[in-house]
């Protein structure tokens, strides 16, 4: 079996990559456990200087490793170069937090009867890191960023569609100074996962991915009694209130639900728009979602580029053509072009009800599903009203609402008057079927941590607890 790298703007392959055998398995999980032993013994500082070595060739070489993911997976060159310096970014911020993050925290010693007491956040090994293609470096840098900083070490079983960046993934960590084995690409197929998350050696997973992909992890791993991140799929609302700046949020809209040529877990897919501006906001965003440009990714002119994969397309012509078949009102787009690649335009559909595949199911891709309510608990039920709970975002200037809705929406995240996005500063992660579990933050590096409860009685140094190397 081979894994080929195909150009979504052209339909030609790149490069194609042999999997890897049982036996190049074998030695990753092998070279992955061997590096954890090494790699849980160095200080932050050490593992910092790494990390900075990581960042400053992902700043250095920006271009070429986003042209590689723009030929690989399609999304524009700008959108490619952007996700290079998040991923420094992001690197950077583990290198100088790990330690804060992770230092012991002192408990009140006498209410546990000890002389001293503390919380001490230690590595727990390899972590297998299923990964999509969306953004084919971040979502890998994110995990990756502080697993290495506390001191694990990862095995990337990347989406079958990107092996180059999965390679130079490895590469990367490599040549910043990490040992040998310290983050492993292994190129496998989806079928192979349950084989390493088996192996005794690999102690927890993290997905990011479909549901369908974490159910199938996370009973694994459920048998296996191994720790599972799961950040699956997501159908955000846009909600837009009576008091929101109109002309702002469609112009936000428009680029909420076509970044990354619509294939963003945390994408605006509904917008949930009340009956007082609706047809204003409606009109503003069919025109902002009209004049993007699609076409050539690697041309600066170009707002949206192809889908990923043919098949992709094809789910999301398919979703389209369900609603209209069942009475949807397309209002742009709605019609691939002829040609080669995978384009789908920016699209717009109104009249949607509740029979309609788009009600429930994610889009990934650039197609914007419309509803009008005629309240905000009218919005808030729509809102809440999917199996997902990724993201969220609120338009309105009343400040009263903003509170109801950060309590009320039923989501990872409430984004108001912004574009919701992730920081390493901020947790990130859902509920109900987009998954448990944060990356990002201190929440994110101590998932995969040891949280161990360290009581000393009497006779014991009553040092206070402070920074540890491990
Ligand atoms: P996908 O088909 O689930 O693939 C994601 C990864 O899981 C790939 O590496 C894939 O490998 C692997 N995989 C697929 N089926 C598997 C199985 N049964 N067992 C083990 N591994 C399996 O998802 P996608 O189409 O690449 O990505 C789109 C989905 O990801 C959307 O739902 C999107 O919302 C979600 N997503 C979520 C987040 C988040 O942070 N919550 C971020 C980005 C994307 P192969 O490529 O070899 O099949």
């Amino acid at each position: 079996m081979f894994m080929a790298s195909v150009n979504p703007a052209t339909g030609e392959t790149l490069r194609a990559f042999d999997e890897h055998t049982e036996e190049q398995i074998d030695q990753a999980i092998g070279r992955a456990d061997a590096a954890y032993r090494k790699l849980r013994r160095t200080s932050f500082a050490q593992r910092a200087g790494w990390m900075v070595a990581a960042a400053d060739r992902l700043d250095a070489d920006a271009d070429d490793i986003a042209r590689m993911v723009t030929f690989e997976m399609g999304k524009t060159l700008a959108a490619a170069k952007a996700e290079v310096a998040k991923c420094a970014a992001a690197c950077r911020f583990y290198a100088e937090h790990a330690a804060e993050f992770m230092a012991d925290e002192p408990a009140d010693a006498a209410a546990v009867s000890a002389t001293r007491a503390f919380t001490r956040y230690q590595p727990i090994g390899p972590v297998l890191a299923v990964m999509p293609w969306n953004f084919p470096l971040w979502q890998v840098i994110r995990f990756a960023a502080p697993a290495l900083m506390a001191g694990n070490v990862g095995l990337l079983k990347h989406a079958s569609n990107v092996p180059q960046t999965a390679l130079f993934l490895g590469e990367l960590f490599r040549t910043a100074g990490f040992p040998e084995g310290a983050f492993e690409p292994l190129l496998i197929g989806s079928k192979q996962v349950e084989r390493v998350l088996i192996d005794p050696r690999v102690r927890a997973a993290t997905l990011t991915g479909s549901e369908r992909a974490g159910r199938s992890v996370a009973e694994v791993a459920g048998r296996e009694l191994k720790k599972t991140v799961l950040e699956l799929g997501g159908s955000d609302p846009f909600v837009v209130m009576p008091s929101a700046d109109v002309d702002r949020a469609a112009e936000v809209a428009a680029t909420a639900r076509c970044q990354n040529n619509g294939q963003s877990c945390i994408a605006a897919k509904r917008f949930i728009v009340h009956a007082d501006v609706y047809d204003a906001f409606t009109e503003a965003f069919v025109a902002t979602m009209s004049a993007l440009r699609m076409g050539d990714p690697l041309d600066d002119a170009t707002d949206v580029g192809p889908l990923a994969t043919e098949q992709g397309r094809t789910d999301v012509e398919e979703q389209v053509r369900d609603a209209v078949a069942k009475g949807a009102r397309v209002l742009c787009g709605g019609q691939r072009p002829d040609g080669a690649g995978w384009f789908y335009p920016p699209t717009v559909v109104a009249d949607l009800t509740p029979n309609m595949r788009m009600w429930s199911e994610e889009v990934f891709g650039p197609v914007a599903g419309m509803y009008r309510v005629a309240s905000y608990e009218e919005a808030i039920e729509l809102a809440n009203g999917t199996s997902f709970g990724l993201g969220s975002n609120v338009w309105t200037r009343d400040e009263a609402e903003q509170e109801r809705f950060a309590v009320d929406l039923d989501a990872g995240s409430v984004f108001v008057n912004g574009m919701t996005t992730s920081y390493p500063h901020l947790p990130f992660g859902g509920v109900k079927n987009s998954g448990y579990g944060r990356e990002l933050s201190a929440w994110g590096i101590r998932e995969f941590c040891n949280i161990k409860t360290v009581w000393m009685g009497e006779g014991t140094a009553g040092a206070d607890a402070g920074a540890h190397t491990e």
